[in-house]
């Protein structure tokens, strides 16, 4: 059994507009969504995004908003940040997805994302769903770490609910008794949303393992299990990352999951977004 999958376009305005018909997920272009954890500096973005575009992203994401256990930590440059991502942006040319962590945040971040994070921590947060649910945005929503699938979905229905059926899905692992990783990385779901959802649903496995020398198998099985793309964290210099450090890839290994997705995809009859 499988469900048709509705697709949701990132739109993009470029300056060609002929070129440029937006990011489509749902369909037989598998996207790959990369960029760092968190937005350090312009130069620190820049680099970041001329990187990964040129292994084959299509999407560009970077943390504005961050959502850290300590609060201790590195908590993001805010709208500071802003100045620089435009520029960033026109200049590599992809489509930006950012995390908002407050409803507050939405009339500001409109102005520069072209998709909207949900993270993990705010999948429950009912009332940003809701103002989500207000625009047209397209939303990426990624799964709580303790939530059910049905938990998942009916999350996702708050934002169509509102007026807003551009929802990609995202797994990020879950919590369970192992400690080996981060979080297990739960593909049952993906393939479970696949057959008896119509979300799009893409794998973040960066934070489902947290271990940089898992994120390339998983992302194959990501692709395997019948995903619509990957989210994974990219690093200029992955030791001095302020957030993930110990998750982020450097562009290397990042072009590698990317030339492994090529040859998987084309035996599957797919292939990868070109930007
Ligand atoms: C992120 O992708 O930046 C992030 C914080 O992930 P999650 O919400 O899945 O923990
Ligand atoms: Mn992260």
């Amino acid at each position: 059994m499988s469900a048709q999958t509705r697709t949701v376009t990132v739109n993009f305005p470029s300056r060609d507009q002929q070129k440029n018909q937006g990011v489509r997920f749902g369909g037989r272009e598998f996207v790959v969504i990369a960029g760092p954890c968190a937005i350090e500096s312009r130069e620190q973005f820049s680099a970041a995004a001329e990187g990964v575009k040129s292994a084959g992203a299509v999407l560009l994401r970077g943390g504005i908003h961050k959502m850290r256990t300590n609060p201790a930590s590195f908590q993001g440059l805010g709208n500071d940040a802003f100045s620089f991502i435009k520029d960033v942006k026109n200049a590599v040319g992809l489509p930006f997805v950012s995390e908002v962590t407050d409803p507050r945040q939405i009339s500001d971040l409109a102005s520069i994302v072209d998709m909207f994070q949900v993270g993990s921590r705010n999948m429950y947060n009912y009332a940003l769903l809701k103002e989500l649910g207000q625009t047209k945005i397209p939303v990426l929503l990624k799964r709580g770490f303790s939530a059910t699938v049905e938990e998942w979905l009916l999350a996702a229905d708050y934002i169509v609910k509102g007026g807003n059926d551009n929802v990609v899905l995202c797994e990020r692992g879950i919590r369970t008794f192992e400690t080996t990783t981060r979080n297990t990385l739960d593909l049952n779901s993906v393939a479970y949303v696949k057959a008896h959802s119509s979300f799009p649903v893409i794998v973040d496995p960066s934070h489902g393992t947290g271990r940089p020398e898992l994120i390339a198998p998983l992302a194959m099985a990501a692709a395997a299990v019948g995903a619509d793309g990957i989210m994974v964290e990219v690093h200029p210099d992955p030791s001095r990352s302020l957030s993930d450090a110990h998750q982020a890839l450097n562009f290397a290994q990042f072009a590698d999951i990317t030339r492994g997705l090529s040859s998987l995809l084309a035996a599957m009859g797919r292939e990868l977004a070109h930007a």
